[in-house]
């Protein structure tokens, strides 16, 4: 459970926070790409005490048809949390929150994507926050990215989530839950790192114009460290497959040598087999031949003798 406001001190006079960050760190996170066997593309993503699970499926057909696009795919995107991912268990019904979260990540997601390549098709996301603690859509919305890469779904860029909050009149980066419901303010954004873009901005509590401009001047330079982790996650995964096959390739390359010396060994123990056959089918015949020649020499044929004897009787009887 939260502690009360006055237990708490979110941040110290140096600008020290309560599980001792400085203003602009960020908590620990990590990525593992591809954990699901049976969904196209997905990701787990731990960011501090944040656990969560992006899938992604299609793109596919869209049912019912009349939610197609005739000229673009349709990023649907599913946010739930479990019901063990709070201290109060949550209710497994999607409510209110859960919806619009899931609508605007979709939303945010859509701009990455060439949605035109896949008409009247749906690309689903679905996201299931496991365990949360502050900054879940920002944790959310990264997996979610980096599934849709390992799902090989063609992407103009990677999208990368952080959140700003204002605790006691000071800009901080990535709040965790407590710092996001004692804090001043929260602002969570998500950007495409490489164009540039910010695809996704919202702003609940208090922040004065400085402060909006130094959480923002603060939140690009995050979302592109956060983009620098999700790009290694990502290559590090198809090295790993890259280093697989070539594997396979070297194995297969070191054993074929062997394999054509079996080959020509065995090609010409043939080749020997059926000189020997011939050779010996050979001295056979002529072993015959001579057999015969001989037993010609030594016996006339009784047949010849008995047509003599009978036309010497027949011009006997002439006589
Ligand atoms: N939270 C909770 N119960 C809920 C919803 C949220 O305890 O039903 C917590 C959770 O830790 C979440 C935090 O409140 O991360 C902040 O929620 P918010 O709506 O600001 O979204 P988030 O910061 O997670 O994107």
């Amino acid at each position: 459970m939260a502690k009360n406001k006055e237990e708490t001190v979110l941040i110290t006079k140096d600008g020290i926070r309560h599980d001792g960050r400085k203003r602009e760190d960020l908590r620990e996170i990590s990525f593992e790409v591809g954990v699901l066997d049976r969904a196209d593309g997905s990701c787990l993503i731990e960011w501090g005490r944040n656990k969560i699970l992006a899938a992604v499926y299609g793109p596919r057909e869209l049912h019912p048809k009349h939610m197609q696009m005739p000229s673009q795919a349709y990023i649907r995107c599913e946010y739930r949390m479990a019901t063990f991912s709070v201290p109060d268990r949550k209710r497994p019904a999607p409510n209110r929150r859960e919806k619009e979260i899931s609508k605007l990540l979709g939303e945010a997601l859509d701009p990455a994507l060439f949605t035109y390549l896949y008409p009247r098709s749906v690309i689903d996301v679905f996201i299931e926050v496991l365990q949360a603690d502050g900054g879940t859509r920002c944790a959310a919305i990264t997996a979610a990215s980096l599934a849709l890469a390992d799902a090989g779904i063609p992407m103009r860029d990677l999208v990368s989530g952080v959140a700003a909050g204002n605790l006691s009149g000071k800009v901080v980066l990535d709040l965790d839950d407590i710092e996001d419901k004692e804090g001043e303010g929260d602002l969570p954004i998500a950007y495409l790192p490489n164009l540039e873009k910010v695809v996704l901005l919202q702003s609940d509590g208090i922040f004065t114009p400085d402060q909006y401009k130094e959480a923002l001047d603060m939140l690009v330079p995050a979302c592109k460290k956060v983009y620098q982790l999700q790009r290694k996650a990502i290559t590090d995964k198809y090295s790993q497959i890259n280093d697989a096959v070539q594997k396979d390739i070297d194995a297969e390359a070191k054993a074929k040598p062997a394999k054509d010396k079996k080959k020509a060994d065995e090609s010409k123990a043939k080749d020997d087999k059926k000189d020997k056959k011939k050779a010996d089918d050979g001295k056979k015949s002529k072993a015959d031949k001579e057999d015969k020649k001989k037993k010609g020499l030594k016996k006339p044929s009784k047949k010849k003798d008995d047509k003599k004897q009978a036309s010497k009787e027949k011009e006997a009887k002439k006589d």
